[in-house]
């Protein structure tokens, strides 16, 4: 649990929010239900403000240099709604000192990225990284000067060897977006340290509930919220959580620099989506199991690439590292033909076809990333050259043998098409 940024108004704290040593369920419940941002109600309310009235003058002046959550000051620096909201985050992640919040996940990353680096730096890039990381760090960053590259995500000795006096930060994804590498997180962000850059993980398929990113290692761990924060696939936003003041407060500056705000209609939908997320994730996390389970022995299926499900790539590591898991997993199919992939998504009925993941209902997207890696090949080095159609299924909280009866059906359009 966090020491949290300083408030303006340190007392009056709920007993709701001193709960760092309970488990995750009561902490989701109490987290950033201070009585300074709820007053007497349950959820703090939603603070609609640009403009904060002073007192008088010597209040308005004092306001300004005191650049904290909880000091009153202009919309831009937020509102209790927000701040509850970026304190409940902080309280849910181990060791973080503060988190800023961002209107995108792809927001988050960007931003903190400009953050911690500046022109001339090489900035390092796991290979497996979500695709509008890749473009971020190859398009905007690289225009601004900074150089890009991508590595192995599970290469331990070529990722030490990456590393020039230039490298100043690292951004890692674990699991990888769309295969589903599992990276050995607490060893690449030890190695950062010793190089004295900055490791940024993003953190979104786990989040603090499935992997402490901070306690493991890391200086910045980013979620796109959009996922299981929010739950309900009806609001986007990021956070960047740090574990060390200077980091947390260069996020700060940099995201008030670019006129980052958050509203606080979203931050209360946020709120709402966090009290549950520990049993929407518990239910995913065991749909999605039975669900690889029953995908691992089908013949139309090559591999599945589930961290959570013994046998799937990853796993061993999954297991030493995470609390827990959730319900996004990939699979290849074995051999079959782009028109036999187009019919099988076709033919589902209960997953819709859509990007995002983490909300309550299923959702299904093809993915090929044969030409997007440059570091490592799709397929994988020992895969069939055929078995490289990949989907990808979010598992949302639907009855899982329902889906299962669904992918059974859709299986046989496949075959037949
Ligand atoms: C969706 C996603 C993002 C971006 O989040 P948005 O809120 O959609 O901008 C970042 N990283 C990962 C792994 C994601 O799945």
């Amino acid at each position: 649990m966090g020491r949290g940024p300083r408030y303006a108004q340190d007392e009056g704290s709920s007993k709701l929010t001193e709960n760092s040593s309970k488990r995750t369920g009561t902490r989701l419940v109490g987290a950033g239900r201070r009585k300074d941002w709820t007053g007497p109600v349950v959820n703090p309310p939603i603070w609609r403000a640009s403009t904060h009235l002073y007192e008088n003058e010597a209040a308005r002046q004092a306001a300004q240099g005191n650049n904290v959550d909880g000091q009153f000051y202009y919309g831009r620096r937020g509102a209790p709604t927000q701040w509850a909201l970026s304190e409940a985050l902080t309280q849910i992640e181990p060791h973080a000192f503060g988190t800023v919040l961002y209107p995108s996940g792809t927001a988050a990353i960007v931003q903190a990225l400009m953050a911690v680096l500046r022109p001339g730096n090489v900035l390092l890039v796991t290979d497996n990284a979500y695709e509008p990381s890749r473009a971020i760090a190859s398009g905007i960053l690289k225009r601004f000067g900074i150089e890009p590259r991508f590595f192995d995500p599970l290469d331990i000795d070529a990722f030490a060897d990456a590393f020039c006096d230039k490298t100043k930060a690292v951004l890692l994804e674990s699991p990888g977006s769309l295969t589903m590498e599992v990276q050995d997180v607490p060893t690449l962000a030890a190695i950062t340290r010793d190089k004295g850059a900055v490791s940024l993980l993003d953190n979104t398929w786990a989040s603090p509930l499935g992997f402490p990113a901070l306690e493991r290692g890391c200086d910045i761990s980013i979620m796109s919220l959009t996922k299981h924060v929010s739950g309900h696939s009806d609001v986007m936003m990021g956070s960047a959580s740090a574990r060390e003041e200077r980091l947390y407060k260069r996020l700060r500056q940099t995201a008030q620099q670019m006129g980052n705000i958050v509203s606080p209609d979203d931050a209360a939908l946020m709120l709402r989506g966090l009290r549950t997320m520990e049993v929407r994730l518990e239910r995913e996390t065991e749909s999605a199991l039975r669900i690889a389970d029953w995908l691992a022995a089908r013949d139309e299926v090559a591999h599945v690439l589930c961290p959570m499900h013994a046998g799937s790539p990853g796993h061993e590591l999954w297991q030493r590292d995470f609390t827990g898991g959730c319900g996004l997993l990939s699979f290849v199919l074995r051999g079959r033909s782009e028109a036999q992939r187009v019919a099988f998504i076709d033919a589902l009925d209960l997953f819709g076809i859509g990007y995002s993941w983490g909300g309550f209902e299923s959702l299904v997207i093809p993915f090929d990333p044969t030409d997007i890696r440059t570091a490592t090949p799709w397929p994988p080095q020992g895969w069939e050259v055929d078995d490289r159609l990949g989907i990808r299924l979010s598992i949302g909280l639907e009855d899982p043998q329902d889906l299962i009866e669904d992918l059974a059906q859709a299986f046989g359009a496949m075959e037949s098409a």
